[in-house]
């Protein structure tokens, strides 16, 4: 029930896009605007070309991080394995969970010593390196 986050993270970086977009455009006004006035106003017209070099580069950097950060979502997403064993020899091996599974359900025989094998745990595997987020 509380694996809703991918529709939540689409709206959120197309939130994130909006903004860029409207920074980036509010920067080439500035520069256009800081243009238009310098032959009046040079001071005026550095400060609008200083703050619409700014805002540029906050948009990009904004739309890097944004990228950077669904990235490491998609990856995320943990998977969920089925560990299957072999009650008489010990032989284990992991599988990633299909449909039907249940811990103790009977599977197919072992392959060393053709005795039964039954799933002993299915979890979901945890990735160590997803402690980047520093926000
Ligand atoms: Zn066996």
């Amino acid at each position: 029930m509380s694996e809703k986050s991918s529709p939540a993270t689409s709206k959120i970086s197309t939130y994130m896009m909006m903004i860029v977009l409207i920074v980036l455009a509010l920067s080439i006004v500035a520069l256009i605007l800081a243009i238009n006035i310098f032959p009046s106003r040079p001071d005026m017209a550095t400060y609008l070309l200083a703050i619409g070099f700014i805002a540029m580069a906050l948009s990009a950097y904004m739309l890097l991080q944004s990228r950077k950060r669904v990235a490491s979502m998609k990856i995320e997403a943990p998977k969920v394995m089925t560990t299957v064993e072999c009650r008489k020899c010990g032989f284990k091996s992991v599988r990633e969970f299909q449909r039907g599974d249940f811990v103790f359900k009977d599977l197919e025989a072992c392959q060393k010593c053709d005795d039964k094998m039954i799933i002993t745990a299915i979890y979901k595997e945890v990735k160590e390196k997803e402690k980047t987020y520093g926000v």
